[in-house]
């Protein structure tokens, strides 16, 4: 769910920043050298959001939304992740989908990140 903001005018969110919880790079040169996509705290995520004029905030971490939740009190925050899938019978082509505004029950933690989510099994909005 998205927070509504007061003014009916145009609001601002970067729809697509990572925490230190996407801890395992997706990015080909940081995962060959072990670090991780981004170490950021996500208090520190949101402290620049806001110093950067956003009036929503929300975390698209990979298969994760820790990071998020971490600051999911703000009542200007959204819950979003990063979910990483693959199109049925092609497992080695793997896409990021960015979800925005799920919920927790929306977030099924997979046994063994990358969850690998067929495409066609992703509910269409
Ligand atoms: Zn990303």
């Amino acid at each position: 769910m998205v927070p509504r903001v007061p003014d009916e005018g145009v609001s601002r969110a970067d729809l697509h920043c990572h925490s230190w919880a996407s801890a395992r790079s997706r990015l080909g040169v940081q995962r060959a050298v072990g670090l991780p996509e981004c170490a950021t705290p996500p208090a520190e995520v949101y402290a620049l959001a806001k110093r950067r004029g956003m009036d929503l905030v929300t975390i698209t971490d990979h298969d994760s939304i820790e990071g998020v939740l971490a600051i999911a009190g703000q009542g200007d925050v959204f819950v979003s992740e990063e979910l990483t899938a693959s199109f049925r019978g092609e497992p080695g082509a793997r896409v990021h989908v960015l979800c925005w505004g799920i919920t927790l029950d929306d977030h099924a933690p997979s046994p063994e990140p990358p969850r690998r989510s067929p495409i066609s099994a992703l509910p269409l909005a």
